[in-house]
């Protein structure tokens, strides 16, 4: 039988003994094989990940972060930190090593007068959005209401709002983080400037973030929802759809989407959410509900927190998935005719091809302001394979991969961090962009041991020998 114990840099098992005062000194939560709760404290959103940590540490709050990471770092035992789970790829868990996991720390206050909130990284996207409704006021984060607000905001964050208020980092005031020697750091850009630049889209690399402080921004009721049509009509749709955008302010943001409905009809989608005033919004979403003949035209004025809950049912726990995902240089035609081809032949009914607008406020940031460097392009293109039965994971990675090296041709070479599985460094390089060698500096000077490591990794230089 196989043993999953927590182990050294050398491999060799962490007794009781060294055990001991890590376990005496944290309040929270520490599971391990064998207990009751540790399979489900490993399980995450992507069923295809199943690691065994040799320890998960639910952490009640900084102290007990600043336990587990000391702890770790004396005893040469590798980190993963988790934040809400949802990282295609599985960073979150890490096998033999220990979880820092930070999902019971859910705290969220919300200051109405300064229009700021402070947040703990346990918190989920619909539970941010539910403390911040009560005021009328919203931070721009992503569109699926069970994503980690954490591991979201450090590797961008883009949401429906990204076009009006700037992505989910660019609305952090200042962060609190734990380093790598178990020192607490406050993070603005008053002080330590050059990690506020970095944890503004350089992911998990510095530290772990105990409380993001957000700007937030009015916005209470939103005109959004869904249109859906018939697979046939999946180019001309697509084809309507980059008109649509080109020409939508701010206030409008809209995702196309090529999926099949709940009773297993293939189908095309165009999903909008638009922030300003309702009337306003009527009069620019009249010809999408216009275009076509729609199967359905759900979209109608809804608090903005139930707009954050669209796309949940289409992404739910426990599916093995496996993403690719790309920014196009533009949706040509003949990048539509490819969509659409390799769409028709989909090897699962649960997969979605999810076309999301960018640009606006998000792109007039400059690509050196924050660590997010890809703000320029409009267009990214999502590939969400998604089944259940492990045993045909094979022919339907085989087809995501197909696809998308055939849409290599249209790509921009740059990827949306956020959306990375499993893949080599070359293309985390290229998600970092232009950005990657200053990341390298700041991981150089905050982590030059590389101690966070299971995430879209910088490696630090190396240490010169005296
Ligand atoms: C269904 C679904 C919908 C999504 N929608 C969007 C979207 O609309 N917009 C968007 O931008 N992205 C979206 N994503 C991608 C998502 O933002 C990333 O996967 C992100 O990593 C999830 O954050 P998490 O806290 O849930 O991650 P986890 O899996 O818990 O953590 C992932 C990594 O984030 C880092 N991390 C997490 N918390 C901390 C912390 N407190 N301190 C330091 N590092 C930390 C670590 O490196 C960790 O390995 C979506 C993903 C899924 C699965």
């Amino acid at each position: 039988m196989a043993t999953y114990e927590l182990v050294d840099a050398s491999g060799i098992a962490i007794d009781e003994k060294r055990m001991a005062p890590f376990l005496t000194a944290f309040r929270g939560t520490v599971l391990r094989p064998g207990d009751t709760e540790y399979d489900s404290a490993r399980r995450i959103w992507n069923a295809s990940i199943d690691r065994h940590p040799g320890v998960i540490a639910r952490c009640s709050g900084l102290a007990d972060v600043i336990e587990a990471v000391r702890f770790a770092r004396e005893n040469g035992v590798l980190v993963a930190i988790r934040g809400g789970g949802h990282n295609v790829g599985g960073r979150a868990l890490c096998d033999r090593g220990l979880v820092i996991d930070l999902s019971r720390m859910k705290g969220i206050h919300v200051d109405p007068k300064a229009r700021r909130a402070r947040v703990q990284p346990g918190v989920l996207l619909g539970e941010l959005d539910r403390e911040t409704h009560l005021f009328g006021l919203t931070v721009p984060v992503g569109v699926v209401s069970k994503t980690g607000v954490a591991g979201l905001t450090l590797g961008g964050g883009v949401g429906w709002l990204g076009r009006k208020f700037g992505l989910a980092c660019d609305n952090v005031i200042s962060f609190e983080m734990v380093t790598a020697d178990g020192e607490v750091l406050q993070v603005s850009a008053d002080e330590h400037p050059d990690l506020f630049w970095a944890l503004r889209g350089g992911g998990g690399n510095f530290g772990v973030v105990t409380s993001f402080e957000y700007r937030l921004h009015p916005v209470k009721m939103v005109l959004g929802g869904l249109v859906v049509h018939s697979r046939d009509s999946a180019r001309d749709l697509l084809r309507f759809y980059r008109a649509f955008t080109q020409s939508a302010p701010d206030e409008l943001a809209a995702y196309a989407a090529l999926l099949h409905t709940p009773d297993g009809m293939p189908a095309a989608a165009i999903a909008a959410c638009y922030c300003g005033d309702l009337a306003d919004g009527e009069r620019l979403i009249a010809p999408l509900r216009s275009f076509g003949k729609p199967l359905m035209d759900a979209i109608q004025p809804m608090p903005f927190p139930v707009m954050q809950t669209v796309f949940d049912a289409a992404v739910p726990d426990g599916h093995q998935n496996y993403w690719k995902s790309a920014f196009l240089r533009e949706l040509s035609d003949e990048a539509i005719d490819v969509v659409v081809r390799y769409a028709n032949q989909a090897t699962s009914p649960l997969t979605a091809i999810l076309i999301e607008q960018y640009g606006g406020a998000a792109s007039r940031i400059g690509v050196q302001e924050t660590a997010f460097a890809q703000r320029q392009t409009q267009y990214d293109l999502g590939i969400l394979t998604q089944w259940t039965d492990p045993a045909e994971s094979e022919r339907h990675v085989k087809w995501t991969r197909d696809f998308w090296d055939a849409m290599s041709a249209y790509g921009s070479g740059a990827y949306l961090l956020n959306f990375l599985g499993e893949e080599n460094d070359a293309t985390i390089k290229a998600a970092f962009g232009a950005n990657y060698d200053g990341l390298v500096d700041v991981k150089t000077k905050y982590d030059p041991t590389n101690f966070f490591r299971v995430n879209q990794n910088v490696q630090p230089k190396p240490v010169a020998l005296a």
